[in-house]
């Protein structure tokens, strides 16, 4: 399940579609709806970069993940801030030299490489007490050796085949008709340069950059919230005459045996025996760092299957002021086996300690029947209640968070 379907629905794309179609989808909306094909219409304007962000978005694997699962919100800057500069991707799509292919003038200002977004899973004992994670990240840098120019500052020479353009013209025969379109130039790819290639540099083979393997230390802080970003300002990739963007971590909190987290305060169901419930006793609870609280249970106190009690102060620590939220405790209250006290003798004794059976009263003339209580399965009994499903709502919300996830590789 996806979180919302909007970038599929401004592409006209089902939430399963495959690249290949989320491609051809872009590609017709791009072309028609393009600013250079529309001038002045201000509306295409507006569904041009509308389809560019969706695009964007949903073209990168890793981004289109954290979409899915968290929607417009999981994504950096939400959903104003991550188109970027439409032409930017435009151009990259189709391999370069956009201006050349409408006419039109080049995006003015620096373009600014796409955010890397991980999704970074974090225990609730990582959030309570915090962490450092090393991950790699493999990232495109430019070449240290040529400072990305790809050669001797005299070697870039202007690409002869497209007069430094990027896109050449082609003519071909089309029935009657001769047509002139434009291409991407083959001797340039597109870049409007070329390196001889005995002048290319050595390290990066005159491609200008390289692939580079960096380690990251992120730093989980205390308190620190489901979805929460850890941003890595401009250590996206580099290339030349694009600002970096940036390596993004959203934490995903993963779903704990005993816990649930809302806000900083902690839930948690105490079982205990019907014997410390009504005359008092202690019983343990292991917090999620291991700490071992000692709870006590004062004789008299009675406490009723369901109670719910709190513990102050034994919460989650809230983010940067580390104070902390509180514990509740709901009580599971079980009962002995039968078979364990329920003798006559026993039973004569709660018969004298416990408050009066209540009288069973019915209404004179009232049509009666005297029935039997039977076993159930248990297992069916549950299945027809729920409908199949699982009816603890409070449960159902922190269930949601499953699916795969985008994992980096851990040092
Ligand atoms: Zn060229
Ligand atoms: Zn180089």
């Amino acid at each position: 399940m996806v979180k919302e379907t909007k970038l599929y629905d401004i592409l006209g794309v089902s939430p399963s579609a495959t690249d290949a179609q989320i491609k051809k989808a872009y590609r017709l909306g791009a072309l028609k709806y393009h600013p250079d094909k529309n001038p002045g219409n201000h509306e295409a304007s507006e569904k041009f970069k509308e389809i560019s962000s969706a695009y964007e978005v949903l073209s990168d694997s890793q981004k289109r993940d954290i979409y899915d699962q968290y929607g417009t919100e999981g994504l950096n800057g939400g959903p104003g801030g991550m188109g970027g500069d439409p032409n930017d991707i435009f151009s990259h799509f189709f391999g370069g030299g956009m201006g050349g292919m409408f006419g039109g003038g080049q995006p003015s200002g620096p373009k600014r490489s796409r955010d890397i977004v991980h999704a970074l899973k974090a225990t609730l004992k990582d959030l309570y007490v915090g962490k450092v994670s090393k991950l790699a990240l493999t990232r495109t840098v430019l070449c240290s050796e040529c400072k990305g120019k790809g050669g001797k500052e005299d070697a870039v020479k202007t690409c002869g085949g497209c007069k430094g353009q990027g896109v050449k013209f082609v003519t071909r025969q089309m029935g009657p008709m001769l047509q002139r379109f434009q291409t991407v130039c083959n001797e340039c790819n597109g870049e409007g340069t070329i390196i001889d290639a005995k002048n290319r540099c050595k390290t990066c083979k005159g491609k200008k950059t390289y692939e580079e393997r960096k380690i990251l230390e992120v730093h989980i802080d205390k308190g620190m919230a489901n979805g929460q970003k850890i941003t890595f300002a401009g250590e996206g990739d580099q290339g030349p005459g694009i600002t970096p963007g940036d390596v993004v971590f959203v934490v995903d909190e993963q779903p704990h045996e005993h816990f649930r987290r809302k806000g900083d305060d902690l839930y948690y169901t105490a079982k205990i025996d019907l014997l410390t419930a009504l005359a008092g006793g202690k019983f343990t609870i292991t917090h999620v760092d291991g700490e071992i609280l000692i709870v006590e249970i004062i004789p008299g106190e009675v406490i009723k299957h369901g109670a719910v009690k709190v513990i102050n102060g034994k919460g989650m620590p809230t983010f940067r002021h580390h104070n902390y939220g509180n514990m509740y405790v709901e009580f599971d209250v079980e009962f002995p086996a039968a078979e364990t006290f329920a003798t006559p003798e026993n039973l004569k004794k709660l018969e004298e300690i416990l408050p009066p059976r209540p009288e069973v009263n019915i209404p004179a003339g009232a049509v009666t029947d005297e029935v039997v209580l039977a076993d159930v399965d248990q297992s069916k009994f549950n299945a027809g209640r729920s409908g199949g499903q699982n009816y603890d709502e409070d449960m159902m919300d922190e269930d949601e968070q499953g699916g795969e996830r985008v994992q980096c590789a851990s040092q």
